[in-house]
């Protein structure tokens, strides 16, 4: 099954954020969105997500169309969303917050619930110190691996995480990466992973889209992007 969306344009009120914008995702494929402040990254893992309507477009996950579908629906679908900032609920529990990410799906199967949490803290032990208290005292790299993780406590077909890179040490942004690759090749999820840290992202993706003002300029294997001279200039910093 793999997700598609076709010539996806969203406006925030007047402003156009999106002009026909197309992306694919394959089984088992990381795909990574890099672009300047602004671009529209973020506005277009909302629109997958189901939290924007297009104005024009479709997305398709294997057969079934889901751009007219509501967020909690989309998520039924197989979408789960990390959205930027983390957004982690800082008085609740660890084990709260992650209850929180499959709640829709599976309140009435305690035993599901249950082994889903063993199993995030089997990817995530990290967590296990914090799982009763508070997530607001654990680190922003704590508190981004349980954004992640409860993005997957739903069992998502694709996950989509807006930069969670941003403001985290190279250490725990490598541990990110290690993660995410675990996720694909592990999970068997299909991961679009939106990046200002151009290089982080060119080290982890399969596949990257470049944005610039709400189009896609460009769209490659990383490793023909590392020698495009506008890739270099623009987010590398290199030429
Ligand atoms: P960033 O990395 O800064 O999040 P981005 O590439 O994710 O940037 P978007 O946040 O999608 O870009 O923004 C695309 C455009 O839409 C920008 O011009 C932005 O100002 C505008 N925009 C985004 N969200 C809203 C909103 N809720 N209301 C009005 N305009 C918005």
């Amino acid at each position: 099954m793999m997700l598609q969306a076709n010539g996806i344009t969203a406006y925030h009120g007047r402003i156009r954020a999106l002009h026909q914008v197309s992306l694919s995702v394959h089984p088992g494929e990381m795909v990574s969105i890099i672009g300047a402040n602004g671009a529209g990254k973020s506005t277009l893992l909302g629109v997958l997500a189901g939290l924007y309507k297009p104005a024009q477009g479709e997305i398709l996950l294997g057969k079934d169309r889901i751009e007219h579908l509501p967020a909690h629906q989309v998520v039924r679908k197989g979408i789960s969303l990390v959205p930027e900032g983390r957004q982690v609920f800082t008085s609740l529990s660890v084990r709260e917050n992650l209850i929180l990410g499959m709640y829709h799906k599976y309140k009435r199967e305690k035993h599901t619930v249950e082994s889903k949490l063993e199993a995030m803290l089997e990817m995530f032990p990290g967590l296990k110190k914090h799982y009763k208290s508070a997530a607001g005292n654990m680190s922003g790299g704590e508190q981004q691996m349980l954004a992640i993780a409860r993005g997957l406590m739903a069992d998502p077909k694709i996950i989509l995480l807006d930069e969670p890179s941003m403001g985290l040490a190279p250490f725990i942004v490598k541990e990110i990466l290690v993660i995410l690759q675990r996720i694909r090749d592990d999970l068997g999820t299909m991961v679009i992973l939106v990046e200002q840290n151009v290089k982080a992202a060119l080290k982890v993706a399969d596949r990257v889209y470049v944005m610039d003002r709400g189009t896609f300029v460009l769209e490659g294997k990383p490793s023909d992007l590392l020698y495009d001279p506008m890739v270099q200039k623009t987010y590398l910093g290199t030429v």
